[in-house]
């Protein structure tokens, strides 16, 4: 049998590259290869779980190396799961990896200097001809009537597939060097690769010669193999959390904090759990979904366990290995079981306490909030059950702290006298919602106020109502009570605000203007610094559910706002003193009602705006 079959256009694309890559640190094309083959192994030892019937049933389980250096090649051997012949055309004619896809894209982009970046991607077995002038892949798949066969390719327009005589089960990769790559059929080397991004590797990886010489020793594992998560926390160093994390992720940065946690009860664990510098996968990084790899004494059950986390969580990376779980399970099994339930709030625990432990030292707090806060954010809108133990973990800025992040229990401490509530505003961005005229009242009173707007925020204080019995009350809402005026305050506005009779006046003026466009007009004597403020009218939909409903694009309309005026501003005072048959009366009472919309966020049509502006630049004079 030979069939040839041509690469698509897609594969063709990244051959050409990786060819003529002049990327200098190859060698990760060996992590691939090895991730590949202990993958493999993986599967198949998964597979015996439940199935006696496989071929060659007590094969080592290993990985072995072999260097030719007068052949000038390396072979990779396996005892995997193996492939068929319909497998290998499946599985190496397609571009299955994202990092491949990720790294063709951002190839296109840069034209002729790709290669200088294919380390930051998880190019995946293709990696292989960065080396190789060819290439076979021999495979014999572990089902007891399978056909070995090998697949060829040096690189050019189409592969082949011809059968082949491999007895034994797993795959062989022969790797033909290029003359500029025979460093790779050299002993030692490869035994130092090996270790330096291999050594944690669960099965073992020989590296042995083609032709050994007579007093050669029987081969010895290169790689220590540990299952670092079953070791006491105390033996283990710094430096090798470090270097399981980065091969376990291939993250080329370290994870900012490491949890290594052994237990006992409620449920027996030992779990190795990483928070990465930031939630988005490293262009290499291995792992292509989230979920903890779930071992059951050992034995890899599942690689992206979700269950095992709360979705906020979802960022955490590491390993879950558990006695309690039952022999023999199935992956459906597995979820079904009611240790995982136990696992899952052992570990969520677990991680909210070492959050608590983080928060104590500012600048790594900082760190981990600046890159991943949002998700504890997203645990208070989604999980009514951690609540309470998430709220201290929040940080924010707000009207005094508007540099450092502050805590929940640093507002409370700086309340003032008679304070009684947690005071917040909602907003669409950082800079817009500081100058919300809904805080005039606050800011000249002394009122600190948490400044909120991540898209997430209106989700949170959905399920957040109090913090050290303090209630959380939004500025912006019409019922939300006034703290007490401080007395300097309260005179400045009365002295200089219009007579009630001309505010009167004003408030026809502004009704008859705007129309069906506003609920109400009134007056108020919140504001300071701003003319106008939009509330909403009493019983209408809270502001929290106004932006969730806006976010996730329901169809609803926002209630008609009362336009509430500030009697002491210059403007309103302005349009107090105009002619009822001034010229630009009606386009300043226009302007105003626009402003205010704008602030709020709900301006439908900014631009629009635009030639009333040039009407009122025009009118000004010398
Ligand atoms: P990934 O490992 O991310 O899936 P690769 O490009 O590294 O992507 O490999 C492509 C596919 O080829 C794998 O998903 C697997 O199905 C198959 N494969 C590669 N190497 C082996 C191997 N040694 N044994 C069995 N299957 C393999
Ligand atoms: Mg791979």
């Amino acid at each position: 049998m030979e069939e040839k079959v041509q690469f698509k256009a897609e594969i063709r694309q990244l051959l050409d590259i990786l060819i003529h890559s002049l990327y200098t640190e190859r060698e990760i094309f060996l992590r691939e290869l090895v991730s590949n083959a202990s993958d493999a192994i993986n599967q198949l030892r998964f597979e015996q779980l439940t199935n006696q019937n496989v071929h060659d049933k007590d094969a080592e389980l290993a990985i072995t190396l072999t260097v030719d250096p007068d052949e000038k090649t390396l072979t990779i051997k396996d005892s995997g799961i193996g492939m068929t012949a319909e497998q290998l055309q499946e599985n190496l004619g397609t571009i299955a990896r994202s990092g491949a896809r990720a790294f063709l894209d951002a190839a296109a982009e840069r034209g002729e200097d790709a290669s200088d970046i294919i380390g930051r991607f998880g190019v995946g077995f293709y990696s292989v001809f960065m080396v190789a002038d060819e290439v076979r892949v021999t495979s014999r798949s572990f089902q007891p009537d399978a056909e070995a066969a090998t697949w060829i390719s040096d690189g050019g327009d189409e592969y082949s597939i011809v059968s082949a005589d491999q007895q034994e089960r797993g795959t062989t990769i022969v790797i033909k060097l290029k003359e500029d790559a025979t460093e790779f059929a050299e002993f030692f080397k490869i035994r130092q690769i090996i270790k330096q991004h291999s050594d944690y590797v669960e099965f073992p990886i020989y590296v042995v010669k083609a032709n050994p010489g007579e007093d050669e020793a029987a081969p010895e594992p290169v790689n220590q193999q540990t299952a670092l998560w079953r070791k006491s926390p105390r033996e283990v160093e710094a430096e090798e959390y470090k270097s399981f994390y980065q091969q376990l992720t291939f993250d080329f940065q370290e994870p900012q904090h490491t949890i290594h946690y052994v237990a006992d009860a409620p449920v027996q664990l030992y779990s190795l759990l990483f928070i990465p510098t930031s939630a988005e996968p490293g262009m290499m990084s291995i792992r292509r979904e989230d979920g903890l790899k779930l071992y059951n004494r050992k034995v890899l059950i599942q690689e992206y366990t979700k269950d095992l986390l709360p979705e906020y969580f979802r960022f955490v990376r590491g390993v879950v290995d558990s006695e309690d779980l039952p022999l023999n399970v199935s992956r459906e099994s597995v979820q079904a079981s009611p240790i995982m339930g136990k696992l899952k709030s052992t570990i969520t625990k677990k991680i909210l306490r070492e959050l608590k432990g983080l928060a104590k030292d500012t600048e790594k707090y900082t760190t981990f909030w600046e890159s991943l806060g949002i998700f504890l954010k997203e645990g208070v809108a989604t999980d009514p059950e951690q609540v309470e133990k998430l709220l201290p973990l929040l940080r924010f800025k707000s009207t005094t702290e508007t540099e450092a992040w502050t805590s929940l229990a640093d507002y409370v401490e700086r309340m003032s006298d008679g304070q009684d509530a947690i005071y917040y505003i909602l907003g669409d961005d950082a800079q817009s919602v500081q100058r919300s005229p809904h805080l005039d009242y606050f800011r000249k009173n002394g009122y600190e106020v948490l400044l909120f707007s991540d898209p997430v925020d209106p989700f949170m204080m959905q399920n957040a109502s109090e913090f050290d019995g303090k209630a959380f009350k939004n500025v912006a809402a019409a019922d939300t009570e006034l703290p007490e005026a401080t007395a300097d305050a309260a005179d400045e506005a009365k002295e200089d605000a219009l007579e009630d009779a001309s505010m009167a006046e004003v408030l026809v003026r502004f009704k008859s203007q705007l129309g069906e466009r506003v609920e109400d007009v009134r007056t108020t004597d919140r504001l300071s610094d701003s003319p106008a403020r939009l509330v909403d009218p009493e019983g209408a939909m809270n502001q929290e559910m106004q932006r969730m409903y806006r976010m996730m694009e329901r169809e609803f309309e926002a209630p008609k706002k009362i336009l509430e005026l500030n009697p002491s501003h210059p403007i309103v005072k302005k349009i107090a003193s105009l002619s009822s048959s001034a010229a630009l009366l009606d386009v300043l009472i226009d302007q105003v009602y626009d402003n205010a919309l704008l602030i709020e966020g709900l301006h439908p049509d900014p631009a629009s705006m635009i030639a009333r502006i040039q009407q009122l630049m025009q009118a000004v004079e010398s």
